[in-house]
């Protein structure tokens, strides 16, 4: 296992649509378990492959005490209205208000290569929207108001402006107990 560096606001990888997987191999699986543990450490409650530089259509997934592997996931089914606070690994200390469907339905594959379907509301169901976003190149920020994108857009400009490059590496959490 090993902890992927994080692809941060401005890496291209985050604005490119990420390809169908198809076939579950050893390469995926891997990675969906590289990915659980950097959304670990970096104490996210889901993490796209693409956030970690890789456009495949991999996804990882923990909220109200879920924790699943999303694989070519679709949404087949949505309904309702939230709006929520949301933020993202690949935007530090930038938040903002999200309104999407509060319930859905999603098929997708696990990291055995298992078909299953999934209905998810609340967090969770946002979570996933989320992630599956990532895949698709979208961010939070892309469903917000142009004024309100442009104000979070600066705030992060100012509190990123010494950055070099967009990526970042992922500390691990205090050391794991046996
Ligand atoms: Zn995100």
């Amino acid at each position: 296992m090993s902890l992927l560096r994080l692809h941060l606001l401005g890496s291209p990888v985050l604005r490119q649509r990420s390809a169908e997987v198809g076939n579950v191999d050893d390469d995926a699986r891997r990675l969906v378990v590289d990915m659980f543990e950097t959304m670990d450490a970096a104490k996210g409650i889901g993490l796209a492959a693409n956030q970690v530089g890789i456009a495949r259509r991999i996804a990882v997934v923990d909220a109200d005490g879920d924790r699943f592997a999303l694989i070519d996931p679709v949404i087949v089914e949505a309904e309702g209205s939230d709006t929520a606070e949301e933020g993202c690994l690949s935007i530090p200390e930038i938040y903002g208000d999200v309104t999407r469907p509060d319930r859905i339905v999603i098929e997708a594959m696990d990291q055995e290569g298992n078909r299953y379907r999934k209905e998810a509301s609340g967090l969770k169901a946002r979570a996933i929207q989320h992630e599956i976003d990532h895949l698709d190149g979208i961010l939070f920020l892309d469903h917000l108001s142009l004024i309100k994108r442009q104000m979070l857009l600066a705030k992060y400009r100012r509190e990123h402006k010494d950055d070099t490059g967009h990526t970042k590496e992922v500390q691990a959490a205090t050391a794991r107990s046996e």
